[in-house]
């Protein structure tokens, strides 16, 4: 019998939320999609079997929120290294480059990774390489320029989803907070796309940033435990947060260590708020911080009690619909994108932290074992 397919996964615990679907299940892909999914597929069928039999099978993870300006600023790290090693076959750069210097992030780093990669780009001409000064990069204004992030998100528009802007006492100060915000939402209308808002130090609430955002934009750090976050002084969840996600702006996790409060995640989801979006904010942490992969942190939200379906739908199809995308990535429908990840669910007793020192214990931690990119098992290059 001729085989069909390039490549079977057989036995697996496949767990797709974009299809309701949790149960054992064979998957198949051919010419780069998913070919079949049933609950048996002959073993003849492909050129390559992959028995995974005890193990999770997922559609290929997607990270809202890294940091991919490799060797263009010291703080990004190299995509495929950091993503394919995890499960992970769609990441989007959050503003590491801005109008000025977004065509180098897509030249020679968007273009040469085997990683599928999206960006944000900053309304701030240089984006985050203005931090390798030492420098906020809306400090001052005329680095931030509605026109010409106008021109840079036509011009690159199969890869730009909007723009990315940061309200942080860090990035604009007080002042240049509300203008900053005022001009990212001139740029996302002008394009028709979306803005990712930074809301981590933010100086001004939170509601005046959910005010300048519209649905299918994205707050990221969510969960920051500095002031103006989810939680009201008595640690209530703040009706505007709510309101927000029924309204359909994203609330992002973007972890980075530095921007979750567990005990801010724990609160907010023991009051019923899940995040729409668990993203990692990857990038290379300076000593003494640790800055999880994808899986961690969806290790680190089981263990907050988010349930396993839930976690995996975050970094699935709610992601691949914050990109617009939810048709073709995040999901194993017969016809999408081949992209698929497996986990070892291990139980065991395991310590998540944020970088303010809070720690959470789990019993379940998801270590990734294969990745697959566009219907092929990835392999890493081999080292020289
Ligand atoms: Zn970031």
């Amino acid at each position: 019998m001729a085989e069909p397919y390039d490549l079977l996964l057989t036995g697996g615990e496949v767990l797709d939320p974009s299809q309701d679907l949790h149960r054992r299940c064979d998957v198949a892909f051919a010419q780069g999609r998913v070919a079949a999914l049933a609950p048996s597929l002959p073993l003849d069928s492909a050129r390559e079997v992959i028995d995974v039999s005890g193990y999770l099978v997922t559609p290929g993870l997607i990270d809202l929120h890294g940091h991919f300006f490799y060797r263009g600023w010291p703080g990004a790290v190299a995509p495929d290294a950091a993503c394919l090693t995890a499960g992970v076959t769609t990441a989007v750069d959050a503003g590491s480059t801005g109008w000025g210097n977004y065509p180098a992030l897509e030249a020679y780093v968007m273009r040469a990774a085997q990683t599928r990669l999206y960006a944000f780009v900053h309304l701030c001409a240089i984006g985050l390489v203005s931090l390798t000064a030492r420098v906020g990069e809306l400090h001052n204004l005329a680095f931030a320029q509605v026109e010409q992030a106008i021109a840079c998100i036509e011009e690159h528009r199969e890869r730009v989803l909007g723009v990315k802007v940061r309200i942080d006492h860090r990035a604009t100060g007080a002042d240049n907070a509300l203008p900053a915000l005022a001009m990212a939402r001139q740029v996302a209308e002008a394009t028709g796309t979306r803005m990712m808002v930074h809301v981590s130090g933010s100086p001004v609430p939170l509601a005046t940033l959910f005010a300048a955002m519209r649905p299918g934009d994205i707050a990221t750090h969510i969960f920051h435990g500095h002031p103006h976050g989810v939680l009201d002084a008595d640690g209530r969840l703040r009706p505007e947060v709510r309101q927000a996600q029924e309204q359909g702006i994203y609330l992002d996790v973007g972890h980075a260590g530095v921007h979750i409060d567990l005990t801010v995640a724990r609160a907010a989801l023991a009051q019923g708020c899940w995040p729409n979006t668990l993203s990692t904010d990857i990038h290379q942490p300076p000593p003494g911080r640790v800055v999880y992969d994808l899986p961690g942190v969806m290790s680190t939200f089981l263990a907050l009690g988010m349930p396993l379906a839930a976690v995996v739908a975050s970094v699935t199809c709610n992601a691949a619909a914050a990109l617009g995308q939810a048709h073709e990535l995040g999901t194993l429908r017969v016809g999408s994108v081949g992209d698929a990840a497996v986990f070892a669910l291990q139980e065991g007793e395991f310590t998540f932290v944020d970088a303010a020192g809070n720690r959470v214990q789990g019993s379940q931690r998801l270590v990734p074992l294969l990745t697959v990119k566009g219907g092929r098992r990835w392999r890493p290059p081999p080292e020289d």
